[in-house]
C-alpha cells in the first residue's frame, strides 16, 4: 500500500504496534559521520546496525590524511561531537593525528567496533523494491532495510592530467595517500596544488628545510588565523572547567557559521571584513615579486578560504621556489613549465584535491528499475535536502550534494543530517513503512532554493572552484548552516512517497 501523506489512517494502526518493525541499517564508512550515525541510531533504540569500512580502522579523512602539517582548519573546540566535547585539544586548529586519537577514543567509549566490519569494501548496493542488498567483489554481503552512505564528500583523490607523468622516475603520490616512512630531507620535492592541503603541506615541508618547488596554478586568499599551541596551564584550566572549551566552541561556531557563511552569501560587512583581513595578510609579504606570485586572481571567498599564518613566512625561505608558470609536461627527471624550464625532482606530491562529486562512488548503487545512481547523476547531482534521492528509496547520504561545504565544522553540520536520518528511520519503523522515497518535485524545490540564492553570492564575481559546475550551479548549500539545520529539523513526510 502506498501513501503520499503522513498521517493516513493506516498509520494509526501501525502506531498501535501492529505493523511496527525493527529495521536493519547499514552505514558505509566509519569516519566521523558514520560513527556518529551509529551512535545516534543506537541511542534511538534502532540498534540493528552494521558499519562497513574498507580500511582497518575508524577515522575516515583523519586516518587517511597523514601528510606533514595536516591539521583541521576549523578551530578544534568547534570540531568535535556536541555530545563528546574534548577539553584537551593542544592547538587552536587540532593536528590531524590528534583528531584521529579523538576518533579512536570515541569508538572505544561507545564500543562501536562491535558493529563495524573492517577491511570490507562494498562494491555494489541493489534495491529490490523493499530491501537493499550489499555486495563485495566476493559476492553477497548483507541485506538491510536502510542504507546510509557516510562515505564523505571528498574521499576520492583527484590527480592532474600531466603528459609524461608515467615516465617520471622518482616517487609520486597524492597527499591523501602519504608514503609512510619516506625521508624527504635529502630529496628535491615538487608539490602541485595550494589549496587547504597544499598550503599546510608546503608550509610544513618548507619549515623542515626540504628543497621544495611549489607549483601554484592559482594562488588562494589566506585568512590569518594563527594556529596557537595552548599552554599547559591553559589546558589544565579547560580540563578542570570544560565549560570554557564549550564556550570557545560556541564562539568559533558563531564566527565560522555566520561571519564566513554570510560573507559568501551576501555582500555585507562580513565580506568586507574577511576580504580586508586577507588583503592585509598578503600585503605583509615583503618581497614584491613573491607577493605578486601569490596574489590571487579572484575575490577572497571565491574558493574555500585557506587558514594559515605559517604559509607566507614559510614560502619566503631560501629552500622554497614558487613556480607560477603552468606545468607543460613531466619527464624522467621532473616537471617542465611553460617557460620551457625543467625542474629536476626526486619526488612529486599531488595536493590536487578530490573528486567533489564522488559521494557514494566507486560503489555502484542500483534501484529496483535497474537504474544506476552514477548514471542518474551524470548531468546534475541532487538529493532532497542533500539526503534523499528520488528513485532510490531507503537510501540516505550524509554530506550529499548541496550540503554545506564552506569553512564550517563538517562534524557540526553532519550532526543535523544524522539526527534527521534517525528521525526518518524511526518514523518508518514505528509506522510500518518499509519504503520512503523523496518525491521529484520536493527535490526540484530544494534545488531551486539552492539556486535562487546564487545571484547574491560571491561566486557570481567570476570565481572558479571545485564546487561550481560549468552552469554556475554550486555543489554546496547556499545558505547559512543554521538555515540548513532548520530545513532538516522536522522531516516533512508529505515530501515523500511512503509505502508499507
Ligand atoms: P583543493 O582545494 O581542490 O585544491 C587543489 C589544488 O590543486 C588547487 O590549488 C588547484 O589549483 C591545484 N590543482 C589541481 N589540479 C591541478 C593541475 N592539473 N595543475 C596544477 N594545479 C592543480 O584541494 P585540497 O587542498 O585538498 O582541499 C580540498 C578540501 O579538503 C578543502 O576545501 C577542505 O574542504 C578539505 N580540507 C580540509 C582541511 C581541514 O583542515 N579541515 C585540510 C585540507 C583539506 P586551481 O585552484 O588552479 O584549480
Amino acid at each position: 500500500m502506498q501513501s503520499d501523506i503522513a498521517g493516513s489512517p493506516a498509520m494509526g494502526e501501525a502506531r498501535n504496534g501492529k505493523a511496527a518493525y525493527r529495521p536493519r541499517t547499514a552505514i558505509i564508512g566509519a569516519g566521523a559521520a558514520g560513527m556518529m550515525q551509529a551512535i545516534k541510531l543506537r541511542e534511538a533504540g534502532l540498534d540493528d546496525i552494521v558499519i562497513y569500512e574498507k580500511a582497518n580502522e575508524v577515522g575516515g579523512t583523519w586516518r587517511e590524511n597523514r601528510y606533514p602539517g595536516v591539521a583541521c582548519d576549523v578551530p578544534a573546540h568547534h570540531y568535535n561531537y556536541s555530545f563528546e566535547h574534548n577539553p584537551g585539544w593542544s592547538h587552536r586548529l587540532a593536528l590531524g593525528g590528534e583528531i584521529q586519537s579523538y576518533m579512536l577514543k570515541v569508538a572505544d567509549k561507545y564500543d562501536l567496533r562491535r558493529d563495524i566490519v573492517f577491511g570490507t569494501k562494498v562494491t555494489g548496493c541493489r534495491f529490490d523494491g523493499r530491501k537493499w542488498h550489499l555486495e563485495t567483489v566476493e559476492g553477497h554481503l548483507d541485506t538491510v532495510d536502510f542504507l546510509v552512505a557516510a562515505t564523505g564528500p571528498l574521499h576520492v583523490p583527484a590527480f592532474p592530467r600531466i603528459e609524461g607523468l608515467d615516465d617520471f622516475e622518482g616517487a609520486k603520490f597524492h597527499s591523501a595517500q602519504w608514503m609512510d616512512g619516506i625521508d624527504l630531507s635529502d630529496k628535491r620535492v615538487g608539490v602541485i596544488g595550494s589549496g587547504s592541503t597544499g598550503t599546510q603541506l608546503i608550509a610544513a615541508l618548507a619549515n623542515q628545510g626540504v628543497d621544495l618547488t611549489a607549483f601554484i596554478r592559482t594562488p588562494q586568499w589566506i585568512f590569518p588565523l594563527p594556529n596557537r599551541r595552548f599552554g599547559d596551564m591553559e589546558r589544565k584550566i579547560v580540563r578542570a572547567m570544560p565549560w570554557i572549551g564549550r564556550a570557545a566552541g560556541r564562539f568559533y561556531g558563531w564566527f565560522f557559521e555566520h561571519v564566513f557563511a554570510e560573507a559568501v552569501i551576501k555582500n555585507g560587512w562580513q565580506r568586507k571584513f574577511l576580504s580586508s583581513m586577507c588583503k592585509w595578510h598578503l600585503g605583509r609579504i615583503k618581497d614584491p615579486e613573491l607577493r605578486r606570485k601569490l596574489t590571487p586572481p579572484d575575490e577572497p571567498l571565491c574558493k574555500r578560504m585557506v587558514m594559515s599564518t605559517a604559509f607566507y613566512p614559510a614560502v619566503s625561505r631560501r629552500n622554497v621556489e614558487i613556480v607560477r608558470d603552468g606545468i607543460v609536461r613531466a619527464t624522467e627527471q621532473g616537471i617542465v613549465d611553460q617557460s620551457g624550464r625543467l625542474h629536476e625532482l626526486d619526488v612529486i606530491i599531488f595536493a590536487t584535491g578530490f573528486d567533489a562529486r564522488a559521494y557514494h562512488r566507486p560503489i555502484e548503487l542500483t534501484n529496483a528499475r535497474g537504474e544506476s545512481l552514477t548514471k542518474v547523476w551524470e548531468g546534475q547531482t541532487g538529493a532532497h535536502l542533500s539526503v534523499h534521492v528520488p528513485g532510490f528509496p531507503n537510501f540516505m547520504l550524509v554530506g550529499g550534494p548541496h550540503s554545506p561545504r564552506g569553512n564550517f565544522s563538517a562534524i557540526a553540520y553532519s550532526e543535523a543530517i544524522v539526527d534527521h536520518i534517525v528521525k526518518v528511520i524511526k518514523f518508518c519503523a514505528e509506522n510500518g513503512y518499509h519504503s520512503i522515497e523523496a518525491k521529484p518535485e520536493a527535490l526540484d524545490e530544494f534545488l531551486q532554493k539552492v539556486k535562487s540564492a546564487v545571484p547574491s553570492t560571491i561566486w557570481i564575481s567570476g570565481c572558479t572552484n571545485w564546487y561550481m559546475d560549468e552552469n554556475g550551479m554550486p555543489e554546496t548549500w547556499t545558505g547559512t548552516p543554521d538555515a540548513y539545520r532548520e530545513i532538516l529539523r522536522e522531516p516533512r513526510y508529505e515530501e515523500f512517497k511512503l509505502a508499507r
